[in-house]
């Protein structure tokens, strides 16, 4: 997969999935434009990369951020070639009845509008250069129920809808949209669910959902940042609207 001459945005960049898709995007000689509302952790991954990198700050649920991102990495980069539209939040994790409405809000305002925002102001751009592909990223929650996360799962869901719409409106365009669906993969996410639900051994229901996995294991960041990387590359030509599971199994069996 060669990204030279290829321009790379990813929400979410400064950690976990997106951190490593940022460093995966530059390895392969993408300029990537690193986004995230962790204004140290996202410097540090844009410093890593070097000059191939710019860091912005950004809170994805805010219209104006989303705007001054999209401008940065044209003013600094020219145009918009790569899209992982993957910022999100886990929320609390409670059943339905009790759950936060606060909490509500906020997961769905940055698992969906922020999602939704990236995509308002992203496709444009692709769609004026008649190409691009977009990455979202949605969750095995956008795939199947989990009890404790109605937010996160609504969420999700809500990810694989818009994936659908925005897929059927700029196919014609040229423009590829498509979700990922990774099962646990090792990052602090996870690390914070775990303790939620088991705050006295989170590293023992870890092992034991691990062991519900048919490859036995939680996935890494690195393996999520692959498939990114080969869904926006031209080897996934012919594909577009579509949902990749990446969770070891969790969903198949
Ligand atoms: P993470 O917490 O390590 O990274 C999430 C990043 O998003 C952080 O850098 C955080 O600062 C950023 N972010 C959060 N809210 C933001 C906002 N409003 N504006 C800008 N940046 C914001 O978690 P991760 O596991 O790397 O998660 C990345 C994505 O993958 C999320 O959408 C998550 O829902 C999804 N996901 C994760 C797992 C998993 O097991 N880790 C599984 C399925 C899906």
């Amino acid at each position: 997969m060669d990204f030279s001459g290829k321009v790379a945005v990813v929400t979410g960049g400064a950690n976990g999935i997106g951190r490593a898709v940022s460093l995966g995007f530059a390895r392969q000689g993408a300029k990537v434009v690193v986004v995230d509302r962790d204004a140290e952790a996202g410097a540090a991954v844009a410093a890593e990369i070097g000059r191939a990198a710019i860091f912005r700050a950004a809170d994805v649920t805010r219209s104006a951020d989303v705007q001054a991102y999209v401008q940065a990495a044209l003013d600094s980069f020219g145009r918009i070639d790569c899209f992982h539209n993957n910022a999100g939040i886990e929320g609390k994790v409670a059943p339905t009845a009790e759950y936060d409405e606060a909490v509500f809000d906020a997961v769905m305002g940055v698992n969906v509008k922020g999602v939704f925002l990236g995509l308002r102001h992203v496709l444009p751009v692709m769609i004026r250069q008649r190409g691009g592909a977009v990455v979202n990223t949605a969750s095995i929650a956008g795939m199947i129920g989990t009890a404790g996360m109605p937010a996160y799962v609504a969420s999700k869901h809500a990810v694989m809808g818009l994936t659908k719409v925005a897929a059927g409106e700029v196919g014609p365009l040229g423009v590829r949209v498509n979700a990922i669906c990774p099962g646990p993969i090792a990052t602090r996410m996870v690390q914070d669910i775990a303790r939620q639900v088991s705050p006295n051994n989170p590293e023992g229901l870890e092992a034991r959902y691990a062991g519900s996995i048919p490859l036995r294991r939680y996935g890494t960041a690195e393996e999520v940042a692959n498939l990114v990387l080969f869904l926006c590359s031209d080897l996934a030509g012919n594909i577009t609207g579509a949902q990749y599971a990446i969770d070891g199994g969790r969903t198949a069996a």
